[in-house]
């Protein structure tokens, strides 16, 4: 290939840091200016360069160039800089990227599968120059974060999520790809807006929306075979349970959205628990918001607890109590209520307002994860405190602005007892001379090792088991010195590693329960899960 073209493909080439003999062997003569940097000293430069942004957009669009045109020195970035550039491939920049993606948007980074294309989805497939799929994050753009329906500008999401499964997990980048599904958008100002790149029309629904989600798993299935892991993000929750259930006896799915929440916060109550005392069947959790979330969680921690108890899931469920829009879940309900809720309609009378709902279960552990923000307040934190030596409080909602109560407040109106964490991050806060450091409750602690646990394995199914299995080893991550500073989970810092422990204890359960096709069983699960993990180390070509 020409020097020229070399340098125009993202996955080979290096820039300024082609060796002087690869110039010679490869005619990228002159095409470069002399000097030969380092692949360190180029991520300085980047850094900088994005450091000198005020406008999170802006260091967002950055990065997007810059995976378009040098994808080895995009991934060495992000892994050495995680912590800095998380929030803005992720949450919340790539909330506002997706608002704005029919402006922002140069070239394609996935497949856009519309409704135009029914009946040739496997043809669509084949377009894409890829052949071994590992992963696909596939949404359909109806509920993107915490931002409601974008339609086909929920590309952002899949995009960002596997460029963590790259970063965080050691996916190879080729075997990542993003889909959106474009069934129509229910968001008049996106149906209005003269720059909408997808289908301008209402959100299909019923049989047509079945049908087409049928097509697309069956052509997925058909192309990669069936160890391709597909990761459904940000559908809304009157698909995504139903969308879980249909295909997780048949195609190796995960619902990041209620499965990797749950994993993620069962694996800070593990944490938790060790600061306050007690098993799970000796706590009483109550949450604020009974969606995907909400039951998602719920749902994981009866099952850890019947675990523990022997007793049967329907006892471990009556541990827990959830709070919807009309108010707590309860029997006399059962009729108007969704399916995902029924299991969580306990006998009780009916109470509408939070605080009067936390006097009345008195819970040990207070968990928000309705999305509406500043419903902890004062007296809902000051009822907790009464009860309970260290309240647990996890603040789930994001954005910032939508989280249920702040860091702050968590510690002063508790007056310093809470065991805090949340879903978007808070600075340490100081109170009565006392530094407290929260927890960020952040799915990609869980979803890259995970992945990579399936991926070494072969895995053929998601079992709950694994998502245990991954609550268990994050837990393991935190140290006696993270607890002492109020931590419940471990600093992101060390994520390559503690993703390489997580995908080793899923793989580990793949084996025990049958469902791994890689054989035989690596005898050392740790160091084939490293070796296996995408470094973005430059290659030399010779
Ligand atoms: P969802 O499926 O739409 O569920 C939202 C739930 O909250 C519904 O049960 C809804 O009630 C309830 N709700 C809404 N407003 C309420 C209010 N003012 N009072 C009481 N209940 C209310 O959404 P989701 O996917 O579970 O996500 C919920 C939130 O969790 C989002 O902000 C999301 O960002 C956050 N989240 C955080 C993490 C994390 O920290 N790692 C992970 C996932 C999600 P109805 O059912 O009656 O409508
Ligand atoms: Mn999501």
């Amino acid at each position: 290939a020409s020097g020229y073209s070399l340098l125009r493909d993202p996955h080979h080439n290096k820039g300024l840091a082609f060796s002087e003999k690869e110039r010679d062997a490869h005619f990228l003569r002159g095409l470069l200016p002399p000097v030969v940097v380092s692949h360190n000293l180029q991520v300085k430069k980047m850094m900088h360069n994005l450091r000198q942004y005020q406008v999170p957009l802006q260091k967002y669009m950055a990065m997007m160039d810059l995976q378009e045109m040098n994808e080895r020195l995009f991934y060495k970035l992000l892994i050495d800089n995680v912590e800095e550039l998380l929030p803005v491939v992720y949450t919340p920049t790539v909330g506002e990227a997706c608002q704005k993606y029919g402006s922002i948007f140069r070239r394609p980074q996935g497949l856009f599968i519309s409704l135009k294309e029914k009946g040739r989805i496997l043809e669509v497939l084949k377009n894409w120059p890829q052949r071994k799929i590992q992963v696909i994050v596939v949404t359909d753009g109806e509920r993107i974060l915490g931002l409601g329906d974008l339609g086909c500008q929920g590309m952002g999401i899949p995009v960002g999520k596997l460029s963590l499964y790259t970063a965080l997990g050691g996916i190879r980048p080729s075997a990542c790809l993003p889909i959106t599904i474009d069934v129509g958008t229910n968001n008049e100002n996106l149906l209005n807006d003269e720059f909408y790149i997808g289908l301008r029309q209402r959100r299909a629904t019923g049989q047509e929306y079945a049908e087409f989600m049928q097509e697309f798993m069956t052509a997925v299935k058909q192309n990669y075979g069936e160890k391709v892991l597909i990761q459904f993000e940000d559908f809304a929750n009157h698909n995504a349970f139903d969308l879980l259930s249909k295909y997780g006896t048949s195609h190796l799915v995960f619902n990041d959205d209620i499965q990797g929440t749950a994993s993620v916060v069962l694996a800070g109550l593990i944490s938790a628990l060790k600061l306050v005392g007690g098993n799970l069947a000796e706590h009483t959790f109550l949450f604020l918001g009974a969606g995907e979330a909400g039951t998602g969680i719920a749902e994981l921690i009866a099952l850890e607890m019947s675990k523990q108890t022997g007793a049967p899931i329907e006892e471990s469920r009556k541990k827990i109590w959830l709070v919807d829009s009309k108010g707590l879940i309860v029997s006399s309900r059962m009729e108007s209520l969704q399916h995902f809720k029924k299991p969580w309609a306990h006998e009780h009378e009916p109470v509408k307002e939070l605080v009067d709902t936390v006097k009345a279960i008195k819970p040990t552990v207070l968990i928000g994860s309705s999305g509406a923000g500043r419903t902890f307040t004062k007296e809902v934190i000051e009822a907790m405190t009464s009860f309970n030596e260290k309240p647990i409080v996890l603040a789930l909602s994001n954005p910032t602005s939508q989280s249920e109560c702040t860091a702050e407040e968590a510690y002063k109106w508790s007056q310093g007892r809470a065991i805090f964490a949340s879903g978007s991050p808070f600075w340490p806060v100081e109170y009565n001379g006392k530094v407290y450091l929260s927890g960020q409750a952040n799915n990609a602690y869980i979803f890259p090792g995970l992945g990579l646990g399936l991926i070494i394995s072969g895995a053929i199914r998601v079992h709950d088991d694994m998502l245990l299995a991954a609550s268990e080893a994050l837990a393991a991550e935190v140290t006696q010195e993270n607890l002492d500073k109020g931590l419940i989970y471990p600093p992101f810092t060390n994520i390559r590693k503690i993703s390489a422990h997580i995908a080793v204890k899923v793989a580990a359960k793949a084996y025990e329960l049958g469902l791994a096709t890689r054989l035989p069983q690596p005898e050392n699960l740790i160091a084939y899960a490293e070796s296996c993990m995408y470094s973005p180390n430059y290659r030399s070509y010779r």
